[in-house]
């Protein structure tokens, strides 16, 4: 029997922050991940660490505006090391993001940080200190302090730290005993791939913490609990590459009344050319098309955004992933991070990866109620045990294969 008092079940962002978080509370956490770990949103995702304005857009101080607008400041203390998590080893990608419309948008948005009391108020840009590529925009453009980390750093930090306490396993070679719905007495998992007596963990944790993403509907049923609590909210986003003197670094949002038209930011490959990540509208509008519809969609959604981008010579490839939430009653996104206790199972959501240290500070308020710290250091058995330990996914542009060329019609044509 190794000693753990809570068991954690996934390793992307939330699972990673609670237990980082629960080790700090001094408890005994393990964490089980099916995969590598932030397979699924957390290593596809754009990395901005939002303010809330993105979510005020519309003119109402939403609870999603509200619920993060602390979030840039609390990441800016981790990332720079005087806070804990200390993540002064994760990849900054940039320390602000643009937001850009043409219109009105420079007085309205002053308007809305004034507004709302947000933490990053956007700041005008005169042109001359505006990126190359929006030199030339007809309207204004601003500039928040929202930090971009990348989110592959950050899940190599956490796993780093707590490297002992990471678990690769088979949910199909893992049985579970309950008392009731949600009522967890233990966990035996088998190792995934020895079949040798002995092979195996038995575990009895006081609290189980399902962080397991879109895992997690299938996670409640087999706990006996409902699967509706759950919702995914499908993405199909799109990637471009090109070498850095064509394709230069942007982080920023073009604006389109309420909505996000388009979400750019940027990172490099293994080859040092630049990736485009974009999300937004654009990645909605694309989960009713097909990849060679979305990428025509896109290359006529650049050369209206950003008219000054030369699109001959860069390439595009795209992928589709969904969101996983807990339910709301239209089905559209919580407004904030989620946390349910049922048992002793509490099954999490953080929404967004912005809210990653919050959820997590949830969680750990939550679990010092259900569980009997156990005493002294970590067991030698978890510290000693010989078993496959999980890796960090890796980000979507180095697995994607069959590069399209980006171009109003190209992918149509090479399809014929
Ligand atoms: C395209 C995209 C862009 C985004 N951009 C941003 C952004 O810029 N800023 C922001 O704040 N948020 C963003 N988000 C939201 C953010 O990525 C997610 O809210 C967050 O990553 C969710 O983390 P998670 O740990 O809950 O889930 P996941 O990252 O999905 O991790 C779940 C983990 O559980 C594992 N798992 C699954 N099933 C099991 C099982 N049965 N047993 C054990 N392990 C299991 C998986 O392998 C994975 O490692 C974005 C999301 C997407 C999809």
């Amino acid at each position: 029997m190794a000693t753990a008092d809570v068991v954690i079940i996934g390793g992307g962002v939330a699972g990673l922050f609670t237990l980082d978080q629960l080790v700090r509370d001094g408890h005994q956490p393990v964490l089980l991940e099916v995969s590598r770990l932030g397979s699924g949103q957390t290593v596809s995702a754009q990395g901005i660490i939002h303010g809330g304005l993105k979510y005020s857009l519309s003119g109402t101080s939403s609870a999603s505006a509200l619920g993060v607008k602390q979030m840039p400041a609390v990441w800016s203390e981790c990332l720079a090391g005087t806070r804990e998590p200390d993540l002064s080893d994760v990849t900054l990608r940039s320390r602000s993001c643009l937001l850009w419309r043409g219109g009105s948008l420079g007085s309205r948005l002053g308007y809305l940080g004034a507004r709302l009391g947000l933490e990053v108020t956007p700041r005008r840009l005169e042109p001359g200190n505006r990126p190359p590529l929006l030199a030339d925009h007809p309207g204004p453009v601003a500039e928040m302090d929202e930090p971009v980390i990348d989110p592959v750093s950050l899940l190599e930090s956490l796993a780093r730290r707590h490297r002992q306490r990471l678990f690769l396993y088979d949910p199909d070679r893992a049985s579970w005993q309950l008392e009731g719905p949600g009522s967890v007495s233990g966990l035996c998992i088998w190792h995934p791939w020895d079949n040798l007596p002995g092979s195996m963990l038995q575990l009895a944790p006081s609290a189980v913490v399902l962080a397991a993403g879109a895992g997690n509907a299938r996670l409640r049923q087999q706990l006996g609990l409902s699967a509706t609590a759950t919702q995914k909210r499908p993405l199909h986003m799109v990637m471009v590459r090109g070498e850095a003197s064509q394709l230069p670094e942007l982080f920023g949002h073009q604006v389109d009344g309420a909505h996000t038209r388009i979400t750019i930011t940027s990172d490099r490959d293994s080859k040092g050319r630049t990736v485009w990540q974009l999300g937004g509208q654009v990645a909605e509008d694309g989960v009713g098309m097909s990849r060679r519809e979305l990428v025509d969609h896109v290359a006529k959604e650049l050369a209206e955004v950003l008219p000054g981008l030369e699109l001959d010579g860069l390439e595009v490839n795209t992928y589709r992933v969904d969101r996983a939430e807990a339910a709301t009653p239209g089905g559209g996104r919580p407004e904030t991070q989620s946390l349910q206790i049922e048992g002793n199972t509490l099954t999490v959501f953080p929404t967004k990866l912005a809210l990653a240290p919050v959820l997590a500070l949830e969680v750990a308020a939550a679990i010092g109620d259900l569980v009997v710290r156990a005493p002294g250091g970590m067991s030698r058995s978890l510290e000693t045990i010989d078993w496959p330990r999980p890796e960090v996914a890796c980000p979507p542009w180095e697995s994607a294969t069959d590069w399209l060329p980006l171009a109003p019609g190209a992918a149509v044509r090479k399809a014929a």
